[in-house]
């Protein structure tokens, strides 16, 4: 219906007054009345004082009768903020520092410090929390700031809609006229074009009228796959900055802070088991404890050591399964582009012995198994060939940036589970 009018009214209005009047939504439509929600008071008096008379007579012919017409202002829009996280609940430590001052500077100064702000690193170290912290800050020191939070994904779904609905003048107007964009997770719209090109245009828009762009990700700008270049240089105008596993204090205290939180008196020997055994996702150190608190409060005993481990023996038990040379096998296999077979046979070709010799360094260093064991796993004769190759990959590593950062990449997604 609403669609309708504003089609009737398209010849009756300035063309540079339809864009403003497009961003008028009803929000309630029947014969007798309508709602109508407007974008602030300025579009409110363009409304009442210029084009009240068209607006009644496209009313009119399109309902036969003329509804009592209501306007209200459209409430500030959602800026998807989440209160629970804070800079003063973001744990400090080496891992993250430079992520967290870069984080507190921007948010300080929107726009002068840093522009964009690209922070990236794994799953669970904290990065959604940043772009939270952030932006409360920004709101807490400016309330007007039009801060918005958004995942890539959710910036997709909305453009298909607009596109859908033919929205796309309020779905820009939505976006441009931020002054703090916090996007999550960029990464997801690779070989999404139109949304690469949609945000390319609103990154523009938004860096040109000097306006604050944060960014998340889990790889740095020329490392994600499949994304256009001309957004990967935009990303590095700015500040870069990683988020790394926590290191073991930072786990610790990291666990103090949130069992705080919960309410939760745990032993320092129960805190140190605890940030032994999970060592690389936040996250997860956050559902240990949940878990722990639920236990306490159903089973109202107090919480020994062996009752934490008996609770966390799932998750120790699913690293372990994780850590096998099976498993090492096929990530690097993976990595490499080759097959797991081709990894125990006894190939000198370069493209096979070096994704060979990694495996073994790897399934040496994170896996509990024996050289007999290891031999067996690759069909290999003598326990030379495996210690060999595992000093090999160790002094190839210390030449070969590039062959280091590989094999660590590897290695980080074995172990991240
Ligand atoms: P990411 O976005 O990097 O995957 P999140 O920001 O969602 O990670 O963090 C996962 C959980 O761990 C959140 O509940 C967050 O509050 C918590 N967390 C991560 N790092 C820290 C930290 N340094 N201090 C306190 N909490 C943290
Ligand atoms: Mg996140």
């Amino acid at each position: 219906m609403w669609e309708k009018v504003i089609e009737n009214l398209k010849n009756k209005v300035e063309t540079q007054d339809l864009e403003k009047l497009s961003l008028v939504e009803p929000i309630f439509v029947s014969e007798d009345k309508i709602t109508l929600a407007i974008p602030g008071e300025q579009i409110k008096e363009l409304l009442k004082s210029k084009y009240k008379n068209q607006l009644k007579e496209s009313l009119k012919l399109i309902f036969n009768k003329l509804p009592k017409i209501e306007l209200i202002i459209k409430t500030q829009d959602k800026d998807n903020l989440n209160s629970k996280y804070g800079f003063e609940n973001f744990v400090v430590g080496p891992s993250n520092q430079l992520a967290y001052a870069a984080s507190v500077a921007v948010s300080e100064n929107p726009a002068k410090a840093y522009n964009p702000l690209f922070i990236y690193g794994g799953v669970g170290l904290g990065k959604t929390h940043l772009l939270h912290a952030i932006g409360n800050s920004i709101k807490k020191n400016n309330p007007n700031a039009r801060v918005l939070y958004i995942s890539s994904e959710e910036f997709t779904n909305e453009l298909i809609n607009s596109i859908q609905y033919k929205k796309m003048t309020q779905f820009r107007n939505k976006y441009r006229n931020l002054d703090c964009l916090l996007i999550d997770d960029i990464q997801f719209i690779s070989k999404k074009e139109r949304t690469e090109e949609e945000f390319f245009h609103t990154f523009n828009a938004l860096y040109e009228s000097q306006k604050q762009i944060i960014i998340t990700s889990d790889k740095p700008p020329n490392e994600i796959p499949d994304i256009e270049n001309r957004l990967k240089s935009r990303f590095s105008w700015g500040l870069i900055v990683d988020i790394q596993p926590p290191e073991l204090e930072t786990r610790i205290a990291i666990i103090r802070k949130k069992a705080e939180l919960f309410n939760l008196e745990i032993s320092q020997e129960i805190i140190e088991f605890i940030a032994s055994s999970i060592s690389s996702n936040v996250r997860e150190i956050e559902g240990a404890l949940i878990k722990i608190s639920a236990y306490k409060s159903i089973m109202r005993k107090p919480v020994t050591l062996n009752l934490v481990k008996s609770i966390l023996q799932d998750i120790i038990i699913r690293k372990e399964k994780m850590l096998t040379a099976e498993n090492i096998q096929k990530t690097v296999a993976k990595h490499f582009n080759i097959s797991v077979d081709s990894l125990k046979s006894s190939t000198r070709k370069k493209e096979i012995l070096i994704p060979r010799e990694i495996a073994m360094y790897l399934t040496r260093k994170i896996t509990k198994n024996s050289l007999p064991e290891i031999k067996a796993k690759f069909g290999v004769k003598s326990h030379a060939t495996i210690i060999n190759a595992c000093k090999r990959i160790e002094s190839e590593m210390e030449k070969d940036i590039n062959l280091k950062k590989k094999v660590e990449e590897i290695e980080k997604e074995i172990t991240d589970v």
